[in-house]
């Protein structure tokens, strides 16, 4: 099954619990425009070669479309249709005037030099320009891109149109108009909502044990916002291995360590001398170690699938928050909640991204530049609303957050869809 068809099973589960409308199932079910482009990129040793790159514009119906764009070797046109729909989705939770968007190149941005990677992201600009804008369609980093990439989208862009134009992305850098805790702003909306649960479920964060899949911009922010909000983070895993640490891991020491080793799994001997005096040991696990490792909270923080009717069954975590799209594949959904583990899903855990990014647009738009305090508590009042909202809407209708959050969203946009018509 592909992750498109992932996600309408998901949204065909809201639809039928709050008896949608067909003709708003069938708009939402496939998205207004997709654009596949070949872009041919010169290399550094004077050959070229041509990557496949792709743009899909989910739903507008509350705004512009709105959603990054992954570079990575594996993505395809299922993928990016899933995460515009999962865009569309996510935007309406969190209830900001935006709709859902996303793009994605066939590239491992690790194997290019970062002339090769300008040149790459130029072309794609070029290609895409006619469909994207500050008021049409707004471009942000994902997986493989980051805020430089951004500003020669930005650049390129204005070049194009005539006109600087840096509102057609957001996840700028700070001087180019970016906004202040947007690096951090996914991982800080998910502990929000994280905290929001633990509050709810008279759970102590100071006993509350956590395993972070994924140690790169959103695990690796979301462990250090977990540790300094008191919980303990017993480890993390990135693409080669991960470590877990009897006594918790101190997320500054192993982003450190991290860069100097390249992988967390190369950390735990290092770990280990830093704290043997307090008796901790740390050991290297595998991917499905660490997933299965016992915790009560599982981050997931890396790429989509990782729990599936394969491993579902042998999940502990007694709680799972999505910071990656798409981690758990519907099956997987099922079997968790059987077992009672419940997951705060990524439409509303990992919303903090793009709710910020809608604060960048708001400040470019003002010229207004606001400090990073007021960027976190504009920030925790969307997501503590948006968490009540879905924790009553799941009440409501007695189902899973994942349901809850697709029907408080589907609301929002029929209704809008239903004022256009
Ligand atoms: P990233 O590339 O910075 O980090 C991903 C991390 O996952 C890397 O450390 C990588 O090594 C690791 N990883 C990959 N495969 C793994 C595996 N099998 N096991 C363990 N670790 C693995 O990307 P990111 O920006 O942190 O995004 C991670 C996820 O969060 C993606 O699904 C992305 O779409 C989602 N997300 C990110 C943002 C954001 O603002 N960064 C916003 C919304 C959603």
């Amino acid at each position: 099954m592909s992750l498109f068809e992932n996600t309408l099973k998901q949204m065909k589960k809201a639809s039928r619990l709050m008896n949608l409308d067909k003709d708003i199932e069938d708009i939402l079910s496939r998205p207004q425009k997709i654009i596949e482009v070949d872009v041919p990129v010169q290399m550094d040793d004077g050959s070229s070669k041509v990557f496949k790159g792709f743009r899909v514009q989910h739903n507008n119906a509350l705004g512009p479309y709105k959603g990054g764009i992954r570079f990575h070797p594996q993505v395809d046109m299922a993928e990016v249709q899933a995460l515009a729909a999962w865009m569309t989705i996510k935007t309406a939770v969190v209830g900001i005037p935006l709709g859902g968007g996303k793009g994605g190149v066939v590239v491992n941005p690790k194997e290019l030099s970062e002339a090769e990677l300008e040149r790459l992201t130029r072309k794609y600009t070029q290609l895409i320009a006619p469909v994207i804008g500050p008021k049409t369609d707004i471009p942000a980093p994902d997986v493989g891109t980051n805020p430089q990439i951004m500003e020669w989208i930005a650049d390129e862009y204005s070049k194009i149109v005539g006109k600087n134009s840096p509102g057609v992305v957001t996840g700028k850098p700070l001087d180019k108009g970016g906004s202040r805790g947007r690096g951090s702003a996914t991982a800080q909306g998910g502990v929000f909502v994280l905290n929001e649960y633990v509050k709810e479920n008279g759970m102590d964060v100071r006993e509350t044990k956590v395993v972070i899949q994924g140690f790169g911009n959103a695990g690796g922010v979301a462990a250090k916002l977990l540790v300094e909000n008191g919980y303990v983070v017993l480890g993390a895993s990135d693409s080669q291995g991960g470590i877990i640490c009897t006594h918790g891991i101190d997320p500054n020491e192993l982003l450190t360590c991290k860069i100097e080793k390249k992988s967390v799994k190369n950390c735990g001997r290092h770990v280990e001398e830093i704290h043997d005096k307090d008796g901790m040991t740390c050991r290297m696990v595998n991917n499905e170690e660490l997933l299965e490792a016992e915790c009560d909270v599982l981050v997931l923080a890396a790429l989509e699938n990782q729990i599936t009717a394969e491993n579902a069954d042998k999940i502990k975590a007694k709680v799972v928050l999505e910071l990656a799209n798409g981690p758990i594949s519907p099956e997987a959904d099922e079997i968790l909640h059987k077992k009672g583990i419940v997951v705060l899903p990524d439409i509303l855990a990992n919303a903090g991204g793009v709710t910020v990014s809608y604060f960048e647009m708001l400040q470019n738009a003002d010229d207004k530049y606001w400090s990073k305090e007021e960027v976190i508590s504009k920030l925790k009042d969307i997501m503590v609303h948006a968490w009540k909202e879905v924790n009553s809407t799941a009440k409501k209708y007695t189902c899973p957050l994942r349901v809850a959050a697709y029907i408080t969203a589907i609301k929002l946009i029929e209704s809008k869809i239903h004022n256009n018509l």
